[in-house]
Order: C-alpha cells, then structure tokens, then sequence
C-alpha cells in the first residue's frame, strides 16, 4: 500500500509548533515509518507537489505571498490541518492588526532602527513580501478540515491528531483539548 503523503509548512509563525513536533520524540519514528513527507521546513523541496493527503499549517496569513501559498496548498491538498493559536486564531502576529502597515514599517524599519544608531531608513524593498492590510487566520482565507489549537499544541496531541488521520478517521479533540489549553 502506498504511503500516505504528509506535507507541513510553516506560514507567519515563530517555528515553535514545527518545534513542538519533535517532542513527540520516538512517536516521530512511528508517524514517519508510515508516510511520505513530500514537503516541510525539514526537507529540501522547491515546489509545493500536486496530490498531498495532509497538510499541517502554522502561522497565520500576514502577507501576499502567504495567501498565494495557502491558496496553492489547498488546491493540491485532501485535508487542510490549522495548526496552532497562529493559524487558529491569529494569535501574536494579528497583534499588528490595529496599526497601519506603513505605520507599522515606519515604527519597524525607520524610528526603531534610527533609535538604535544605525540612521534608520533601512525599508525592505520589493524583493520582502507585501504585508497584507490585517493578518488572518487560515479559516478566513480558505476552508480549513481540521482545527489544532495551542501555543504551540502539545505534541501529544499532535501525535493523536496525525494518528487518527493516517488511520482514516476526522480527529475528535472534545475529550484531548479546548482553546486555551
Ligand atoms: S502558535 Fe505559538 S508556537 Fe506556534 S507559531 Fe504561533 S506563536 Fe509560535
């Protein structure tokens, strides 16, 4: 039986849920022994591939590029997982969220760099990714098959949730977590 293709991407997020998932420690063993991870931080694939049974998300949608992405990777993609508080809810990126952009790149790139000494001025230019007006959650942009809550979500649970899904069955997280856990 072919092995069931796993991808994980990492969005506007810190990389601590992709770093929760090594705590699963030797239970990574048992997921990796069943599937094909066929794109990840961890491995070197160029493109997004065609065809993906799971792909685990984390970090909220904070620029155009970011939408691109996440607009691919469901069009290519059977089940979408929304992995973490970043991508559940938008968490601490969304924290811009009540400032402009330009405010938010002046405060960034000019008036705290200058405060810093360097004489400020220092824009990123057309080669950094625009920043969308708000940042989003990953439900807001697309449809989501399975929310994974947590800052980042325990690995237990991340354990049980990839579990369920390589055994056929939608994850039923009642009785595993709640919002805020
Ligand atoms: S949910 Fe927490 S650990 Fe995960 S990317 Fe966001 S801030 Fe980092």
């Amino acid at each position: 039986m072919s092995k069931m293709k796993i991808a994980t991407v990492w969005l506007d997020g810190c990389s601590g849920c992709h770093m929760s998932m090594f705590d699963m420690d030797e239970k990574l063993i048992d997921i990796l022994e069943k599937v094909d991870l066929v794109y990840s931080p961890l491995v070197d694939a160029k493109e997004f591939p065609e065809g993906v049974d799971v792909t685990v998300i984390e970090g909220g949608v904070g620029s155009e590029e970011d939408k691109h992405m996440l607009e691919l990777i469901r069009a290519r993609t059977h089940m979408l997982v929304s992995y973490g508080d970043c991508a559940v809810t938008g968490n601490v990126p969304s924290l811009r969220n009540r400032f402009s952009v330009d405010d938010l790149i002046k405060r960034s790139y000019i008036e705290n760099v200058s405060a810093h000494g360097d004489g400020g001025g220092n824009v990123p230019g057309d080669a950094v990714p625009r920043l969308l007006p708000v940042e989003r959650p990953l439900h807001e942009v697309v449809r989501v098959d399975v929310f994974i809550p947590g800052c980042p979500p325990r690995p237990g649970l991340t354990y049980f949730m990839l579990k369920e899904l390589l055994e056929g069955r939608m994850p039923d997280l009642k009785e595993k977590t709640r919002f805020g856990l």
